[in-house]
């Protein structure tokens, strides 16, 4: 299979980790006789530094000429200590978003065995928690109008949803869970919101498309807390941008760190895969940020971009015999682990490479 892979590796720990997806997808490549090509392109601080947009008009054209892309993160403190600069990194993702469709946030909250004790819940509530979170994109407070006003004293952020917005991607999110458990949660605050009254109108209405999936409704600050108390509990999720944003990140806790978490954002064109987390200042160029989030960003790629499920299970197979053979970064170590095994973000992408072979998984050691 021939494909064109843009690299956006973006700021901080961001280029660090896709450099490790990258080398992951080259050894897939070479073990399975597929074609991929790669170019790379700029988003976010490094972006408003070269062109003083966050998003410049040629990343947006590559990007959107790409198979596929894997990006990494955007941000900086700069940034973050200045909330009042106009210009603004995060602004490069959003409109990346906007521009290419991207209305779909899945987000596989799937925990590796080997790492039950890294989690700060315990791991008798954990064990089998395997949860498919659909987070919407494009519409909500990020995208509604916002401004100040009363003399600077007031402002607002305005919760938008429109029917389309949320028709699609409950269509997505059923369909989803037609291949999984067959239940699916619907996450709003429609006693108190009226677009979340009309979220879960139209996820009813959605619904009558799919009567074998099991359909429910949970208000928010219900579901922050039966995520913790009983993830098993869940199959799949869908939810608004705002409050996926919090959920996908509290579900992070259960598969141990924000380093393990892969998501695609997916809508009618080309596919976009990154790990959750951000730029991570506090590591960046000490060389200890955990890879396997992006790493399992390229196996959701093969997998729903290529249509590769060979290949994707390979990678996903290949981090579980590195866990199993005992490897951590410093995120997911724990007072048990070997101190020889605690791993650089080089080594941790090396050691999931090594295991990648067509026609073997190479055992635990
Ligand atoms: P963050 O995800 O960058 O970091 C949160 C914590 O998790 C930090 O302690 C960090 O060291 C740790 N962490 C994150 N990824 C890790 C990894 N791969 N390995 C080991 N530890 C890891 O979130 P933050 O600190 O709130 O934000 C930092 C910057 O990132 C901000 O500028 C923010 O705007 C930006 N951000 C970007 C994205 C994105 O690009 N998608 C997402 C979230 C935050």
């Amino acid at each position: 299979m021939k494909k064109l892979i843009t690299l956006l590796p973006g700021d901080g720990i961001g280029k660090e980790v896709t450099a490790e997806g990258k080398r992951v997808l080259d050894k897939i490549a070479q073990e399975f006789d597929h074609q991929f090509e790669f170019n790379e392109a700029i988003i976010g601080h490094d972006a408003i530094e070269a062109t003083g947009h966050a998003l410049p008009d040629e990343t947006l054209a590559i990007l959107k000429k790409a198979d596929a892309i894997l990006f990494g993160a955007v941000g900086h403190p700069h940034y973050d200590n200045n909330p009042s600069l106009k210009v603004r990194p995060e602004q490069g993702l959003l409109k990346m978003r906007k521009e290419l469709g991207l209305y779909a946030n899945l987000r596989p909250i799937k925990l590796f065995d080997e790492l039950l004790e890294a989690s700060s819940i315990k791991p008798e509530i954990l064990r089998g928690s395997d949860i498919l979170f659909f987070r919407e994109l494009t519409g909500d407070v990020y995208f509604g109008e916002r401004g100040r006003k009363d003399n600077d004293n007031t402002a607002y952020d305005v919760m938008i949803y429109s029917r389309y917005e949320v028709d699609r991607i409950a269509h997505k999110a059923f369909a989803a869970a037609q291949t999984r458990k067959k239940k699916l949660v619907s996450v709003d605050k429609a006693n108190v919101l009226e677009s979340s009254r009309l979220w879960r109108s139209v996820v009813q209405e959605v619904g009558k498309a799919y009567p074998d999936v099991e359909l429910s409704h949970m208000f928010v600050d219900a579901a922050a807390m039966k995520l913790i108390q009983d993830p098993r509990s869940f199959d799949v999720v869908v939810t608004g941008n705002l409050f996926g944003d919090i959920l996908t990140d509290e579900a992070s806790q259960i598969a141990g760190s924000m380093g393990m978490l892969a998501s695609a954002s997916i809508g009618d064109s080309v596919g976009l895969y990154e790990p959750i987390h951000g730029s991570a200042h506090d590591i960046t160029g000490k060389g200890i940020a955990n890879p396997l989030a992006s790493i399992l960003s390229t196996a959701l790629m093969l997998d729903i971009s290529f249509g590769l499920k060979e290949e994707s299970q390979h990678i996903i197979d290949a981090v579980s015999q590195t866990l199993k053979a005992g490897f951590r970064t410093v995120d997911i170590a724990d007072s048990k682990t070997d101190k020889d095994k605690i791993l650089s973000t080089e080594q941790m992408g090396a050691q999931v490479t090594q295991r990648i072979r067509a026609n073997e998984t190479v055992p635990a050691n």
